[in-house]
């Protein structure tokens, strides 16, 4: 089944049981607390929170997303991309768990002939919040799913919010065994990659406040009503349905594998290394024509930043499979367009657009890595030489100062060559640096510089929603 008849169904099976069909919103999101859209629910958030009425209080779309968390997971794992579509089907203050358990498993298990999924029954499991005996009695009752596929788990996997203050509640997710040549026994407990997570049911309940990770916040009070998220991976499901291995495999993730694969002379499937590059390769150039296509260009902060550390990274990829000096993403960009243009037709309209940024910044990155390449390589030898494992914070910092080496491309090319770098070393350097530019900007403070602009910088730098070396990056280019 391709991609795009996966998505009809899903939205036929829903429009027909009362919900309204709502286009995707542009990735760029409208809330302030996030970047970038990363889950069905974000446009609808306003309604969940009791802040907007909807005009419909059931609504079904597939939503296009990204996930930069996720980044470290592409190509490794079989079933993360950077940038995905979610198939979600939406209560505000309607229904509840009782509808949703049942109308998510009759959608999966219909026969495709009567406009199902045909999914096996005795291949699908279930997981319900540890405390949750309401759902678990639902999937066990009115379902009829065995209880021992049904397993508990606690708040890490079965408590979903945003990542940021927002709506949140327990879920329930469902998982499909793909068989024993793909992992263990034991259920999704035991093993994700044979029983692969494909939908969320999230029971969207309560408010959450501030706070890091996925446990560790405040529960501020219930919310207005009771509602129904859910989240199902199109791109998942596609595996499944197309008999394929993992994601980057899909109909319209393959033709861009492929052509990665023509352009560098690489064969897939002969060499786990290369196997890796070429589905990150895949995922990452789909991510960055995606975003480009809605209309985020590549900078050195915010949303830009995600794009061009996307874009770079699939331009590294390329080298490591042997691209030398060639520019490559031209063509896997069409790729992309031709496999997605049918779902998103502005990307045929925009694809001049799309080309020139996509272009412009291959060109500069090229340019980059050619001096840092052997900057880095001599800071290489050079540890080796003195049998030391460790590149040294300071050519980490002249890499990023003066070349332009991203920390995280440095990271990842000393972690290649089996060494590691001093990053606190590194830190202490940037923050020193940052110190002197404040007192350079503090001693021109009697000129004409408006240091308003470097408060409002920092504001929005402020709302990232990611950390680490995304928030290093920004706050280093920020001063
Ligand atoms: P996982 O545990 O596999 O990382 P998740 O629990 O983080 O997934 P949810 O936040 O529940 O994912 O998202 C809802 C659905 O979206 C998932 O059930 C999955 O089908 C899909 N999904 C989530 N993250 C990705 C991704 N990075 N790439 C592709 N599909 C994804
Ligand atoms: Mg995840
Ligand atoms: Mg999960
Ligand atoms: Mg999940």
């Amino acid at each position: 089944m391709e991609s795009a008849e996966i998505a009809r169904r899903f939205l036929r099976f829903f429009e027909e049981r009362g919900h309204e069909v709502v286009p995707s919103a542009s990735l760029i999101a409208e809330d302030p607390t996030l970047l970038l859209v990363n889950a069905g629910m974000v446009p609808f958030k306003p309604y969940f929170l009791g802040q907007r009425k909807p005009a419909h209080p059931r609504a079904t779309s597939v939503q296009k997303c990204i996930r930069t968390p996720d980044i470290d997971e592409v190509g490794k794992t079989t079933r993360h991309g950077t940038f995905f579509q979610m198939l979600g089907n939406f209560s505000f203050g309607d229904y509840f768990k009782e509808q949703a358990i049942p109308f998510a498993w009759e959608l999966l298990t219909r026969s495709e002939a009567e406009g199902g999924f045909g999914f096996p029954e005795d291949r699908l499991w279930a997981t319900v919040y540890h405390d949750d005996d309401e759902a678990f009695r639902i999937w066990r009752d009115k379902v009829g799913l065995p209880e021992e596929r049904i397993q508990r788990r606690g708040m890490a996997d079965n408590f979903w919010s945003m990542g940021v203050p927002g709506p949140c509640g327990p879920c329930s997710e469902i998982y499909y065994d793909r068989g024993p040549e793909y992992g263990r026994e034991g259920g999704p407990i035991a093993d994700e990659d044979r029983y692969l997570e494909v939908w969320n049911l999230v029971f969207m309940q309560f408010e959450r406040g501030p706070g890091s990770g996925k446990e560790d916040f405040p529960i501020l009070g219930e919310l207005p009503a009771k509602n129904i998220d859910t989240g199902m991976g199109l791109e998942r499901m596609a595996s499944i349905l197309q008999g394929v291995d993992n994601i980057y495999e899909i109909d319209t993730m393959w033709r861009v594998l492929d052509r990665a694969a023509d352009l560098t002379k690489t064969k897939y499937g002969r060499d786990a290394r290369n196997d890796v590059s070429l589905r990150v390769v895949a995922d990452h150039v789909r991510s960055g024509t995606m975003m480009v296509g809605d209309g985020v260009v590549p900078s050195n902060e915010g949303r830009g930043y995600v794009l061009r550390r996307i874009l770079r990274r699939s331009i590294r990829n390329l080298r490591l499979l042997g691209a030398g000096d060639e520019r490559y993403l031209h063509e896997l960009t069409d790729a992309v367009i031709e496999g997605m243009g049918e779902t998103y037709p502005s990307l045929r309209a925009d694809a001049a657009h799309i080309h020139t940024v996509i272009d412009a910044e291959e060109q500069s990155f090229l340019a980059t890595l050619r001096t840092g390449t052997a900057i880095f390589d001599a800071s290489v030898e050079e540890a080796k030489r003195r049998k030391d494992t460790v590149v040294s914070g300071a050519q980490a910092f002249t890499l990023h100062d003066t070349y332009g080496f991203p920390i995280d491309l440095t990271l990842e090319m000393a972690n290649e060559q089996g060494l590691s770098v001093d990053e606190a070393e590194f830190r202490r350097l940037m923050d020193e640096q940052r110190q002197r530019a404040k007192a350079d900007a503090a001693a021109k403070k009697t000129g004409n510089l408006d240091v308003s602009v470097l408060g409002e910088m920092l504001e929005r730098t402020g709302t990232v929603a990611f950390t680490g070396y995304d928030a290093v990056e920004a706050e280093a280019r920020v001063v």
